[in-house]
């Protein structure tokens, strides 16, 4: 591409990547183990196996630098992949800046979103095992919606848990996971003796990730052809999604640009890892500098606000304990809180190399983010999921910064999802009812009372 006027940019087919990147290898430290959740040892491989099959367990400890993605799997991300890298440019127009905005866009997925570069392979290694069924939490039902379609490709059954307040708004997502064959419950369910308890103490329960994910994986560890599969946070859910950065990176190569400012929301840590990570990976080697930012809610702020500790991935303490920053496992977010991103903890990588200093974070208030979406809906047209507006939000204020400066940055930021079954958060917004919302250190510390304390 000589010219300077293109609009996106594809990659061919034949151009997609095969293998996934895994960044651990390349870390300066390692990552903290996991530990087993009743003797605070580090958990080996078996202590996973009652949830996840050995293929994925063996992923998520790799220490190889890349692992090849089976063709089987590379046949049904082809649905949709490569996905396109867009410029911005009618949204640089609309800012008046000199800075050029890059998005990946992974909204072209069945599912709308980015999750089913991790539902796919999850599924074909479960089907592999001989597994049957697959279980899950939802809470927006990006995720739910992702694995079903998964499944389907496998011909294995799905059972999803949503978290009832989404249930209760989101019914479309629900369908659509019925569409794709799957079972879904709201959460908490009458099908869990958890659940039940919860019923009991609030008939009216909102539920959360974390109560969902204690339903979902209650039900796979004791049955041998069960198994439980998480849509973020996991080392391997985040290795799956660097298939984004690295098109993006063959995508910016064809125009000639390297960003200078990546910028990502971070709600499990997926979205962002999977474009980042190939990012860092050329950092660490000296190719390029970007500067690489984490963007979370302000009412759901894991790593601005959120200690760096051992907790439970789920609220009832039946997961393995992960080593990430947290809010507390007992963590339940605000029901007005409309723009995602609602999980108490961040990928315990992502925590990692926060720590490490090699990447950055802020948090941004809802509303602050909505503003972004509509500039960036009615110039570039895409209505954006409510957790990737975000990531423009952050790409915006880049932006207006390069504005005052005259500085020509290179932005880049990941537009995860569509958001064309999320349009009551919209609703909300332009009815002028959308409030911010600052979570208070009075609900932080309460949450942080139930994290377990680790000698
Ligand atoms: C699930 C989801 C997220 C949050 O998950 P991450 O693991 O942080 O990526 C963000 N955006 C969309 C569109 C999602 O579906």
């Amino acid at each position: 591409m000589a010219t300077d006027d293109y609009h996106k940019i594809l990659l061919d087919e034949s151009e997609m990547p095969t293998q996934w990147y895994n960044i651990v290898p390349d870390l300066p430290e390692p990552p903290p183990p996991a530990l087993h959740p009743g003797t605070h040892e580090p958990a080996g491989p078996d202590d996973f196996a009652p949830l996840f099959p050995m293929e994925l367990i063996m992923q998520e400890v790799s220490q190889e630098q890349y692992i090849d993605i089976p063709g089987e799997v590379l046949d049904v991300l082809k649905l949709w992949r490569p996905s396109p890298l867009f410029r911005a440019r009618r949204l640089e127009k609309l800012l008046d800046t000199p800075a050029k905005i890059f998005y990946k866009y992974e909204g072209v997925s069945p599912a709308g979103s980015h999750k089913p570069n991790t539902s796919v392979p999850q599924a074909y290694y479960n089907a592999q095992a001989g597994v049957k069924k697959l279980t899950t939490e939802t809470g927006a039902g990006q995720w739910g919606s992702a694995l079903a379609f998964a499944c389907a490709q496998y011909g294995i059954e799905c059972e999803v848990w949503q978290v009832a307040a989404s249930y209760r708004q989101k019914p479309y997502r629900k369908t659509m996971m019925e569409v794709w064959g799957a079972t879904v419950h709201p959460s908490p369910s009458e099908v869990t003796e958890f659940g039940k308890s919860l019923l009991a103490q609030d008939p009216d329960h909102p539920g959360s990730l974390g109560i969902a994910i204690s339903e979902a994986v209650g039900e796979a560890a004791p049955h041998e052809d069960v198994r439980y599969a998480l849509g973020s946070v996991l080392n391997h859910v985040l290795m799956h999604q660097t298939i984004i950065g690295e098109e993006a990176l063959l995508q910016l190569a064809k125009v000639g640009e390297t960003p200078d400012v990546l910028v990502g929301c971070t709600g499990g840590g997926s979205n962002f890892g999977g474009l980042s990570f190939p990012f860092l990976r050329e950092k660490m080697k000296g190719n390029m500098d970007p500067t690489i930012r984490c963007v979370e809610p302000a009412a759901c702020p894991t790593l601005t606000k959120g200690e760096y500790r051992y907790d439970f991935g789920d609220t009832a303490g039946m997961t393995p304990l992960m080593k990430m920053h947290t809010l507390g496992h007992s963590f339940i977010p605000d029901a007005i809180h409309a723009g995602g991103l609602r999980y108490h903890g961040m990928a315990p990588l992502v925590s990692h190399i926060y720590e490490l200093g090699l990447v950055e974070a802020i948090s941004v208030g809802q509303t602050e983010c909505f503003t972004s979406a509509l500039q960036f809906a009615r110039s570039e047209g895409i209505v954006p999921a409510p957790e990737p507006t975000h990531a423009i939000a952050a790409a915006i204020r880049e932006a207006e910064a390069c504005k005052e400066t005259g500085e020509e940055k290179v932005i880049l930021t990941a537009l995860c999802g569509h958001g064309h079954l999320d349009l009551a958060a919209y609703e909300q917004f332009l009815s002028g009812e959308m409030v911010d919302f600052d979570l208070s250190e009075d609900a932080i510390a309460e949450a942080m009372a139930s994290v377990p304390v680790i000698a």
